[in-house]
């Protein structure tokens, strides 16, 4: 390919295929790079979220949230199912078939805004140029005026459990196991451990998550994250804190486990398991990214490194997603891929990274934007709180979903809201109402005096903003927790 392209953006995940939409609409003509194929060498679109992330764990969690509804909870409404079976199957079928479904939307926005799709592995040059590697092995440079690196991220292995693909899974292995695993482990309670963690134990698989650090979900709020932890575990996860994976060892011929060693804190443990998921965390993907003297450079721990804006140190070479800093969500490198597409174009978008909504989607969701009360008291302000619990609203009582709570934190003086942190039925879209209304800079009282419908779940989030200055009406009032 000699063509010459405006922008030429690498990866189409959340935060490339978004850039590329954004400065097609802009007017650029743009190309997006990407190396994955499928096994009858098609470009697949969509990077990790939507082929092997957010979307398929998501088919899942839904999937096996139904039959956990059907087989447990029918009953208290009147309903009798007999025997409640699994096809796991039908349920991978399924998820497979939203990802088609969405990965194939992505071709098609893409031929409708004019983004031209290039197959192959993308290379950073000196002189805003990109070598491209295709799948058979051919190799083109493309010239650009703007380069978007969009590499995104991969799961992180640790020696102590190297990745085989059959026992020994990471998240992509976890979200195609074909039978329910009697014994499971998961290494590491973070969003993607729990989140899968929890599929196959509501499908009947025993499960037992091993994580070295003593607190768990430590960058959540802490009367949340307590609350969490308690209700995974009633629901069946056994999570270990204070737990460092130290080996594994595989065996049996027709029927393989593998034996996990582990610290609990000086005694050396052991657990047999017939499969483990390895969910340590994600690191960038920057291999054989940047050629040597391309001016864009990577920080300490492997992202590339830009400023505020994404800007690399090359001029007109811009980064963003999993690949840099910030949270590894794909919310966060969409809205950079935008800002990045509008400053090209002279724009001044920015991103307020303070209002980046995080969830965990177990369930009851958890969700969260905004300050923890443990940062607010490290960092010597003062704030007040309401808390609303569920079991309170009349519309999660309805739906036999009331575990959780709403809690609000707001600003001693301002009563600007600072964070708010849900566990609970639908807490990702719940938080989503305090994302706009921190972006609006709004007060716990301009939720209070906003009109909510009722029955709804947000009006949990209206008597929490009520109950930030003791005036919340469906719950007695404590005298206003202020620090
Ligand atoms: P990616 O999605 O990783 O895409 C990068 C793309 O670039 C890939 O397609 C890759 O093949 C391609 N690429 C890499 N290098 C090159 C190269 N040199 N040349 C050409 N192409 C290249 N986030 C959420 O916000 N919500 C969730 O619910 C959520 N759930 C998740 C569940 C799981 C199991 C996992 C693993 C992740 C989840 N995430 C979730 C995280 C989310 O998937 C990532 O934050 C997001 O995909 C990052 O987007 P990205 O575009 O930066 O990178
Ligand atoms: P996250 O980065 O949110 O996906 O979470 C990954 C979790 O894995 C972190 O909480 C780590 O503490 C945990 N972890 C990393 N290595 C190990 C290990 N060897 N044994 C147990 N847990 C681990």
């Amino acid at each position: 390919m000699s063509d010459k392209f405006e922008v030429v953006v690498i990866g189409s995940g959340p935060a490339g295929y978004v850039a590329a939409i954004r400065c097609a609409q802009l007017g650029m003509k743009t190309a997006c790079v990407e190396q994955w194929v499928d096994d009858k060498q098609k470009t697949l679109l969509g990077g990790t979220c939507l082929n092997v992330g957010c979307i398929p764990s998501k088919a899942l969690l839904d999937s096996s949230h139904k039959f956990v509804e059907a087989k447990d909870h029918f009953d208290v409404h009147g309903i009798s199912t007999g025997k409640v079976n699994i096809d796991v199957a039908t349920m991978l079928a399924r998820k497979d078939k939203i990802v088609g479904q969405l990965t194939g939307g992505i071709a098609g926005l893409f031929k409708a805004n004019g983004v031209t799709s290039v197959q192959g592995h993308g290379k950073v040059l000196a002189g805003k140029k990109v070598e491209v590697t295709a799948a058979d092995g051919s190799v083109s440079t493309i010239d650009a005026e703007h380069v978007i690196i969009a590499a995104g991220s991969q799961p992180i292995d640790i020696p102590p459990a190297p990745i085989d693909n059959d026992v020994i899974v990471d998240s992509t292995g976890a979200l195609a196991f074909d039978a329910v695993p009697k014994r499971l482990g998961v290494i590491g309670a973070g969003v993607i451990g729990l989140e899968l963690g929890s599929v196959w134990s509501r499908l009947g698989a025993e499960v037992v998550v091993l994580e070295a650090l003593d607190d768990f979900l430590p960058a959540m709020d802490a009367q949340i994250a307590k609350e969490t932890k308690k209700v995974l575990t009633k629901q069946g996860l056994d999570i270990r804190m204070g737990c460092r994976v130290t080996g594994s060892e595989v065996s049996g011929a027709k029927k393989k486990t593998v034996t996990v060693s582990y610290m609990s804190g000086d005694e050396e443990k052991t657990e047999k398991f017939d499969k483990l998921i390895v969910a340590v965390g994600r690191k960038p993907s920057s291999k054989n990214l940047l050629a040597p003297g391309c001016g864009v450079n990577l920080d300490e721990r492997g992202y590339i490194f830009v400023d505020d804006y994404c800007a690399t140190e090359a001029p007109g070479v811009y980064a963003v997603g999993d690949v840099v800093r910030g949270p590894m969500l794909a919310h966060k490198g969409s809205e950079e891929g935008v800002m990045v597409a509008e400053r090209i174009t002279g724009k001044k978008t920015a991103i307020n990274y303070d209002c980046i909504p995080n969830v965990i989607y177990t369930h009851p969701e958890v969700a969260s934007v905004g300050q923890t009360e443990q940062q607010l008291k490290a960092a010597g302000e003062d704030y007040k709180i309401g808390v609303f619990p569920f079991v309170a609203s009349g519309r999660a009582l309805a739906a036999n979903d009331s575990d959780g709570m709403v809690k609000l934190i707001a600003d001693s003086k301002t009563d600007r809201i600072l964070g708010c942190h849900i566990i609970g039925p639908s807490a990702a879209d719940l938080v989503q109402q305090m994302v706009i209304a921190m972006e609006f800079g709004s007060s716990s009282e301009d939720i209070a005096l906003t009109v909510f419908g009722h029955p709804t779940l947000s009006e949990a989030v209206h008597e929490a903003a009520l109950a930030v200055n003791g005036h919340a009406i469906h719950i007695p009032n404590k005298k206003a927790r202020k620090k």
